[in-house]
């Protein structure tokens, strides 16, 4: 496959980095990345993979575009008040480039449903604001053999994964976080508040640690660093790292 004169283009700057190139580029073409949730994280991860030319976009979400978004969900604007977050995405995508292949689905994930709107995703980023749509999607993930990026945030904090529990020896997202957080629980958001700036970083981090995905085996940036969880603090500010290794008794991706 090759780039048509325009995509190398619009590319340029890419296809010129080493690490990534026209090999890299092309992957990102036919990818199909499914972004769980349009808010906070979503709106700069997505708008990075738009960027970056991810061929294929599936885009969902459960919410309405409020006006509390506005303040950090960098794709919304006032007249999108009211309107269905995946779908409001999805018209930002078709404006920013109608090229892409994008899929809104209005709806909130559950372990049926996580499986049935998954499959056939080179990777599944997940910024959603709940751990029961979490644990469903990085189980949904590790049952369909997808990779998954991983992106939480709260306050000045944030967090950033790669996950491949469907490889052998890999950890998965429940390795990381255990099996407490099944049930519904409550947007942090609106109760710890979150810098919108913090969202931001968040979500473009996100959106790197997909790309690294998205090029494996096809560019040198092509390292996922599986398993490591990236602690970013917007405080300090500061950036940690540290492993998550496989629980061998973990019931998303240990047999048994
Ligand atoms: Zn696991």
């Amino acid at each position: 496959m090759t780039l048509a004169p325009d995509r190398l283009d619009r590319f340029a700057r890419h296809i010129v980095l080493p690490e990534l190139g026209g090999a890299g580029q092309v992957a990102l073409s036919k990818a199909h990345v499914v972004l769980v949730g349009c808010g906070g994280i979503g709106s700069p991860a997505l708008q990075y993979l738009a960027g970056a030319g991810v061929g294929k976009l599936t885009l969902i979400d459960s919410d309405e575009v409020d006006l509390t978004n506005l303040q950090r969900q960098t794709i919304f604007a006032e007249a999108d008040l009211g309107k269905s977050k995946a779908e409001a995405a999805a018209t930002w995508v078709q404006r920013f480039d109608g090229a892409i292949e994008v899929r809104a689905i209005t709806g909130r994930l559950g372990r049926d449903s996580a499986a049935q709107h998954l499959e056939g995703a080179t990777l599944v980023l997940d910024g959603c604001d709940n751990f029961a749509t979490r644990l469903a999607v990085s189980d949904a993930c590790v049952a369909l053999g997808i990779p998954l990026t991983s992106a939480a945030l709260g306050r000045f904090q944030g967090q950033v994964a790669n996950f491949a529990g469907h490889r052998d020896g890999h950890s998965c997202y429940r390795c990381f976080v255990g099996d407490a957080f099944d049930a519904e629980d409550c947007d942090t958001c609106a109760a710890d508040g979150v810098l919108g700036a913090m969202a931001g970083w968040v979500g473009t981090f996100a959106a790197m640690h997909a790309v690294r995905v998205l090029v494996e085996g096809h560019a040198a940036l092509g390292d996922p660093q599986w398993g490591k969880v990236n602690l970013l603090d917007g405080l300090a500010p500061s950036l940690r790292t540290m492993r998550i290794v496989k629980d061998s008794e973990c019931r998303g991706c240990s047999a048994g």
